[in-house]
C-alpha cells in the first residue's frame, strides 16, 4: 500500500500543524515519523531535559494516534539511515515535513531530498515555524533587514497588506493503520532528567509590559521551549498576541527577526555579524569562565541567573542580557563560550536566538548602538530587583561571609572593555 510519511521535527503537535494537515488531505495513508537523530543527539548528557520533553511529547501523542490505530514510528538512527529504512519497508509516495532554517538542517534536508528523489519520492515543506520567513519581509532595496525596529515595523505592514486571519488547520484524514514504536529513554541512552519543562502560561499577558522585567515575579510565558519544539502553534499564538499586547507579539517578532538573520547571514554561527568585531583580543581565562558558570562571581544579580540557568533550565531574559554582558565586558570571554554554555543548559535553547542575542550583547551583532553598552549589574539590580527577592531566593548565602567577594571591579572592568574593544576595531 502507498503512503506519504509525515516526518515530525520542530512541530510536536498534531492540530494546527501545515505540513502534516496538507499530508492528510492527499488522501493516501500518512505514516507519522521522528528520528531521534543519532548525528543530534549522540553528544548530549544522558539525562537531557529536552530529550526527556521530546519523548514526553511523543508519547502522548502516541497515545492520541492509538486512538485512530495508529501511532508514531521512532528511529533511532541518523537521518539518512532512517530514511534508507523507510525506503525498504514501505512504498512511499511523498514524505511532507515542515521546514527548518538552521544551517544544519537545510544541509540535511537537502540531503535527504536528493536521496528521496532517487527513489521517485519527492520531498514537501511547508512553512509552519513562523509567520514570515526566509526573505518574505525585506527592505525597499530587496535586501533583509539587520536592524529590528524597521524589520517589526514592516513585519507589522505585510500582516495587514496580506490581511492575515488565524484558522487553525486541523489534522483530518486517514493515518496509516499500524502501532508504531516508541523506545524507552534508556534504549536511546538517556534517563529521565529531574528538570522538567514548565506549561506556557498566557494568563499574565495583559500586564506583560510593565512586569516582563522583574525576574522575580517569573510572570513571562514560558513559551520559549514550546516553540522551539513546536508544541504550540505560532500562528495560534500569534493571533492571540496580537489581540492581547503589543509589547508581547513584538517578543514574538524578535525571534522572527533571529530567524532571518541566521537564515540570510549563516556566517554569523561562528562569526560576528559584523566583521570588524572578529579582531577583539579576549582574556578566555578558564577560571574566571568555571566561576560565572557556576554562579560565583560575587555579583548576586549575575550569580542568581546562572544558578537558575543551571537548576531549572530557564533564566529570565533581563538576567540573560546582564549575566552575558558581565561575560563579555567584565571577564573579556569570547562570547562564543557563553553562547555554548547557553546552549547546553537552556530549555529553550535555538540556534537563532541565542546566537543573535549574544551577539547583540556583545555589541558585534545586528544592534544599532555600538559597543559602549555594558550593563552595570549593581544598578540592574537596584532597578530590577530592588528589595533583593530574586537574589535571595537564587543566593541564599548572599551578605553572609559565605559569599565571595567580587571578582572584579565594575568601573575598572568596564573602562578595560571599552579599551579593549576599541583596540580590536583599530586593528579591524
Ligand atoms: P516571553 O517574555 O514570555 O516571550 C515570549 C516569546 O517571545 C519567547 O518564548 C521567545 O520565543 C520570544 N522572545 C522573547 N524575547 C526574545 C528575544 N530577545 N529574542 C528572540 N525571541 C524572543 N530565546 C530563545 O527562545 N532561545 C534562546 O536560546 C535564547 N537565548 C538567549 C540568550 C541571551 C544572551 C539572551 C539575552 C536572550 C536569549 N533568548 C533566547 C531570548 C529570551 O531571553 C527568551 O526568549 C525568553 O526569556 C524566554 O522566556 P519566555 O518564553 O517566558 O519569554
Amino acid at each position: 500500500m502507498k503512503v506519504n510519511v509525515f516526518w515530525f521535527r520542530r512541530d510536536l503537535r498534531l492540530n494546527d500543524n501545515v505540513g502534516l494537515h496538507y499530508a492528510l488531505a492527499e488522501g493516501l495513508p500518512v505514516l507519522p515519523v521522528f528520528i531521534f537523530d543519532k548525528d543530534i543527539i549522540g553528544g548530549l548528557p544522558e539525562d537531557d531535559a529536552r530529550v526527556s520533553f521530546i519523548h514526553q511529547t511523543l508519547s502522548s501523542m502516541h497515545s492520541d494516534l492509538a486512538k485512530m490505530a495508529s501511532g508514531v514510528l521512532c528511529i533511532h538512527k541518523s537521518a539518512g539511515e532512517a530514511f534508507d529504512q523507510l525506503l525498504a519497508e514501505y512504498e512511499i509516495n511523498a514524505v511532507y515535513a515542515n521546514k527548518d532554517y538552521e544551517p544544519a538542517a537545510l544541509d540535511r534536508d537537502k540531503k535527504i531530498q536528493e536521496e528521496l528523489e532517487q527513489h521517485g519520492v519527492s520531498l514537501k515543506l511547508f512553512k509552519d515555524q513562523v509567520i514570515f520567513e526566509e526573505k518574505e519581509v525585506l527592505k525597499q532595496d530587496g535586501e533583509p533587514y539587520t536592524v529590528y525596529t524597521p524589520y517589526m515595523r514592516k513585519w507589522r505592514q505585510r500582516l495587514k497588506e496580506e490581511n492575515w486571519q488565524y484558522e487553525e488547520l486541523p489534522a483530518r484524514g486517514q493515518f496509516l493503520n499500524h502501532q508504531g514504536h516508541l523506545p524507552d529513554l534508556s534504549e536511546l541512552g538517556f534517563r529521565e532528567s529531574t528538570i522538567k519543562v514548565k506549561p506556557y502560561d498566557l494568563s499574565d499577558l495583559q500586564s506583560y509590559s510593565d512586569t516582563r522585567n522583574i525576574p522575580h515575579l517569573d510572570s513571562t510565558s514560558h513559551l520559549g521551549p514550546h516553540l522551539r519544539f513546536g508544541t504550540v502553534s505560532i500562528r495560534q499564538i500569534m493571533d492571540y498576541a496580537l489581540k492581547t499586547s503589543e509589547t508581547f507579539a513584538n517578543e514574538l517578532i524578535w525571534r522572527e527577526f533571529f530567524m532571518q538573520i541566521l537564515f540570510n547571514f549563516p556566517h554569523v554561527v561562528d562569526k560576528s555579524f559584523k566583521a570588524k568585531y572578529e579582531h577583539i583580543t579576549w582574556n578566555n581565562n578558564e577560571e574566571d569562565f568555571a566561576k560565572w558558570c557556576q554562579g560565583e562571581t560575587g555579583y548576586p544579580i549575575v550569580d542568581a541567573g546562572m544558578r537558575e540557568l543551571n537548576e531549572t533550565g530557564f533564566m529570565h531574559n533581563r538576567v540573560r542580557m546582564i549575566t552575558a554582558s558581565f561575560l563579555c565586558k567584565h571577564l573579556l570571554i569570547d562570547w562564543r563560550w557563553g553562547e555554548a554554555y547557553f546552549a547546553e543548559k537552556l530549555l529553550d535553547y535555538e540556534l537563532a536566538s541565542n546566537n543573535g542575542n549574544w551577539q547583540w550583547v556583545a555589541g558585534c551583532g545586528c544592534d544599532a548602538a555600538p559597543y559602549f553598552r555594558i550593563f552595570n549589574p549593581w544598578e540592574q539590580q537596584k532597578k530590577f530587583d530592588k528589595q533583593k527577592q530574586y537574589i535571595e531566593h537564587w543566593v541564599p548565602e548572599y551578605e553572609t561571609e559565605e559569599y565571595p567577594d567580587p571578582m572584579i571591579e565594575h568601573t575598572f572592568a568596564r573602562k578595560r572593555a571599552l579599551d579593549r574593544y576599541a583596540e580590536g576595531l583599530k586593528g579591524a
